[in-house]
C-alpha cells in the first residue's frame, strides 16, 4: 500500500510526537504520517525508570496523545529504505510512503548485553522493556542492573524501592563516574550501599545464560552471579542507518543546520539522532535527553511547516536517585575543571564545570528552578573562577 503525506515523521518517540503537534499547530490542514517500530503510540520515556516505580503515575498516563493531532500512526513498522531523490520511504511490511517533507526522529538503539535478550534479560529502552522488568521485579527478586549511567542509577534506586535485591555491575570505579566530581560519586556509592544496593564496580558482564528460573551471569573478574533477572543501560548508538542510506551528512549522528535541516532540503532531524550546533557552547552536540527531544522535535516541526528560526536552546536534563535529585545543563564532564559550591555537602549545592575560564556545564544538585540561570551563565564569555562562581546561582529558589 502507498501512503502520501505532506509531512512524514519516522520515529515514534518524544521528538516525533512534539514534531507532529508543532506541525499541526502551524499547518491546520496538512496531512501527517508517523511511522514507529514501537507497539505503543508515542509516550513519555523518563517515567519508565523513575516516576512509574514510585506510584506517582499510572502507566496509561504516559501516553502523549499524538493521535489528537490527526497524524496517522503506523505502529510496529520499521522503515527500511529511504530514497531522498524521489522523496519516498518503504517499511518492512511492504508499505511505501511519499512525502513533501520528512523528519528523521529515529532515536537510538541500546547497546546489548552479551547474552540473548528475553523475559529475564532486558536491554532497557521502551515501555515493553518496562512491562517485562515490572513483571520480574516482584518484592524479594534479585535483579542485576548493568551500567552505572542514567538508566543504571535510576533503575537501581527504583528496583530497590520496589523491594528487590539489587546488584549493580559497572566498569568504572563508581556510579556516575566521569560525570560527577569524584567525591560526589563516592558519596553516591555509599548512599546506594546504605540503601541495600550491592555495587560491583570495575566489573563487566562477559557472558551469561537465562533459563526458566533465572539468569547465570559470567563476570569479568571470573566470578559468576545467579539472579532472577538482569537489566542493562549500557548507553545507546544513534540510529543513522536511513540517513546514511539517503546520503545525508552524518557524523556523530545526523548533521543538521541551525534550523535542524539535514543536508537534504526536504529532510529535518531531531532528538537523540541529531547532531546540532549550540551557540552558547560554540560547538556541535548530540543530546540524549527528554528536553532535547521535545524542544528539537517542536522546533523541527515548526521549521518543516515554514515557521522555524534558528534552534538555540541548550537542553537541560534531570535525574532522581532515591530521594536525591538534580537538574543539569551543558557538559557534565568530570575531566573539566570544577568549582563545587555546597550549602550541604553532597546533598545540596551547585557544581560548575569550567574550560579555560568559561562555564561549560552546571549541575544543580537538589537545587531547583535555576536551569535558565545556568543556561545564561554558560552563554557568558567570562572569564570565571572559583571566587566569581561561588554563590552565583542561589541554592534556594
Ligand atoms: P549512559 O548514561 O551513557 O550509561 C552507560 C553506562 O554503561 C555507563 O556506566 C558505562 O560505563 C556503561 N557501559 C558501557 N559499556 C559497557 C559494557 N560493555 N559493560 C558494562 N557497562 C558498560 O547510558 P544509559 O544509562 O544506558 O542511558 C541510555 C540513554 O538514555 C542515554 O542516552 C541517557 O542519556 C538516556 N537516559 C537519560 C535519562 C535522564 O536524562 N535522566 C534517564 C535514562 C536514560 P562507562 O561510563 O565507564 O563507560
Amino acid at each position: 500500500m502507498e501512503h502520501t503525506y505532506d509531512y512524514l515523521i519516522i520515529g515514534g518517540g518524544m521528538a516525533g510526537d512534539a514534531a507532529a503537534k508543532a506541525i499541526r499547530a502551524t499547518d491546520a490542514s496538512a496531512s501527517i504520517g508517523l511511522v514507529s517500530a514501537e507497539t505503543s503510540p508515542p509516550y513519555e520515556r523518563p517515567p519508565l525508570s523513575k516516576a512509574l516505580w514510585k506510584g506517582d503515575k499510572p502507566l496509561e498516563s504516559i501516553d502523549l496523545g499524538t493521535a489528537a493531532t490527526g497524524a496517522q500512526l503506523h505502529l510496529e513498522r520499521c522503515v527500511q529504505t529511504l530514497d531522498a531523490a524521489h522523496r519516498r520511504a518503504s517499511d518492512d511490511q511492504g508499505d511505501s510512503y511519499r512525502y513533501g517533507r520528512l523528519l528523521l526522529a529515529t532515536g537510538a538503539t541500546p547497546r546489548q548485553l552479551p547474552l540473548a535478550p528475553g523475559e529475564r534479560v532486558i536491554n532497557f529502552r521502551t515501555v515493553e522493556d518496562y512491562r517485562r522488568l515490572r513483571h520480574q521485579a516482584v518484592a524479594g527478586a534479585h535483579v542485576a542492573v548493568v551500567g552505572g549511567g542514567f538508566i543504571g542509577s535510576e533503575l537501581a534506586a527504583s528496583l530497590a524501592g520496589a523491594g528487590c535485591r539489587v546488584t549493580m555491575i559497572f566498569p568504572a570505579g563508581s556510579i556516575g563516574s566521569g560525570r560527577y566530581p569524584p567525591a560526589l560519586a563516592a558519596f553516591l556509592d555509599d548512599y546506594y550501599r546504605e540503601r541495600g544496593v550491592e555495587l560491583l564496580s570495575g566489573t563487566k558482564v562477559v557472558d551469561g545464560r537465562a533459563d526458566d528460573d533465572g539468569v547465570e551471569l559470567a563476570l569479568s573478574d571470573g566470578r559468576s552471579l545467579r539472579v532472577d533477572a538482569v537489566v542493562a543501560g549500557l548507553g545507546v548508538t544513534p540510529d543513522t542507518g536511513l540517513a546514511n542510506q539517503a546520503g545525508l551528512a552524518v557524523g556523530d549522528g545526523v548533521v543538521v543546520d541551525a534550523t535542524l535541516r539535514t543536508s537534504d532540503p526536504h529532510i529535518w532531524a531531531a532528538g537523540d539522532v541529531a547532531n546540532f550546533f549550540n551557540p552558547s557552547l560554540d560547538r556541535r552536540l548530540r543530546v540524549e535527553h527528554e528536553n532535547a527531544a521535545v524542544e528539537m522535535g517542536a522546533h523541527a516541526g515548526r521549521a518543516m511547516a515554514g515557521a522555524g528560526g534558528e534552534f538555540t536552546t541548550l537542553p537541560y536534563f534531570y535525574s532522581d536517585l532515591f530521594d536525591l535529585g538534580y537538574e543539569a545543563v551543558g557538559l557534565l564532564d568530570a575531566r573539566l575543571e570544577r568549582v563545587e559550591d555546597w550549602s550541604e555537602p553532597h546533598r545540596k549545592g551547585v557544581v560548575y564545570y569550567l574550560d579555560d575560564g568559561r562555564v561549560r556545564g552546571v549541575l544543580l544538585w537538589n537545587v531547583w528552578g535555576q536551569v535558565d540561570a545556568a543556561r545564561a551563565l554558560i552563554a557568558q564569555a567570562g572569564p570565571f573562577d572559583a571566587v566569581s562562581l561561588r554563590g552565583r546561582i542561589p541554592h534556594d529558589g
